[in-house]
């Protein structure tokens, strides 16, 4: 079954709304460097497989993957779109008022993009109390995904390092598993594979660029799709996990 509202025409919408099916999933995603092998919209290609994947579970239908995201930190690598977080809370609520207002009662926001959780985190408040006749649901921290390079460890022996913090190793593992299509393996090479915990304050100062030179935080040269499905599975377990805690809290 297509579960994309974008997908549809008006009337197929109603009738899923008139069946009860009235929890939307929304990701929010980016246009944004992931070094040489993967294109500028990985974060939006993982937002749509995440979403649909969620979707399925929930029996839900996927709103378009907001394609722009808060990316200041990469800026200085060319095809990089980025919002402020001022704008990108005024876009995410927008998006929400829409989908209440055509009659959804759950709607589920989850970002596929790191930069993205804490403006949503900030965002959601105000939205949420606007917001009388639909539940609002949002990841806000990043601990769900963070378990994965974690797993790449413990099963597959791939070091923190090589998974990384961006473009590595369990990235581009994902975008092998969901869409092949769009992963060069052949111009994948290592980028920074140094301690990440000091390089946070670097990235969060001045940039990427400013510990990278290829935009990649980690080494995607081990990736491999069955290795990403497996962190598809896991990954999906945790949002679902989560978005039960929240709805039993
Ligand atoms: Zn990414």
């Amino acid at each position: 079954m297509n579960r994309c509202l974008q997908d549809m025409a008006w009337p197929q919408v109603q009738e899923h709304l008139a069946d009860g099916r009235n929890t939307v999933v929304v990701a929010l995603g980016a246009t944004e460097q992931h070094g040489p092998h993967l294109p500028l919209a990985t974060d939006t290609l993982l937002g749509d497989e995440l979403a649909g994947r969620i979707a399925e579970r929930l029996d839900a239908l996927v709103a378009p993957t907001l394609s722009i995201g808060c990316s200041s930190h990469h800026a200085a690598f060319p095809g990089t779109l980025s919002f402020t977080t001022g704008t990108f809370a005024v876009v995410v609520g927008e998006i929400v008022d829409s989908l209440v207002r055509a009659g959804f009662q759950r709607v589920i926001l989850l970002p596929s993009h790191g930069g993205n959780f804490a403006p949503l985190g900030d965002a959601i408040g105000p939205i949420r109390k606007r917001t009388t006749t639909a539940r609002i649901e949002a990841l806000t921290d990043l601990s769900a995904l963070l378990t994965v390079p974690a797993l790449g460890e413990a099963e597959f022996g791939i070091t923190l390092a090589e998974g990384g913090l961006h473009a590595g190793e369990w990235e581009t593992s994902l975008l092998l598993a969901s869409d092949p299509s769009r992963v060069a393996m052949a111009r994948a090479e290592a980028g920074f594979v140094g301690d990440l915990e000091n390089a946070l304050g670097a990235i969060f100062d001045h940039g990427v660029h400013a510990v990278s030179s290829n935009g990649v935080i980690g080494d995607p040269r081990r990736a491999e799709a069955d290795r990403g499905e497996r962190y598809w599975q896991h990954i999906v377990a945790a949002v679902i996990e989560r978005l039960d805690g929240d709805a039993s809290a």
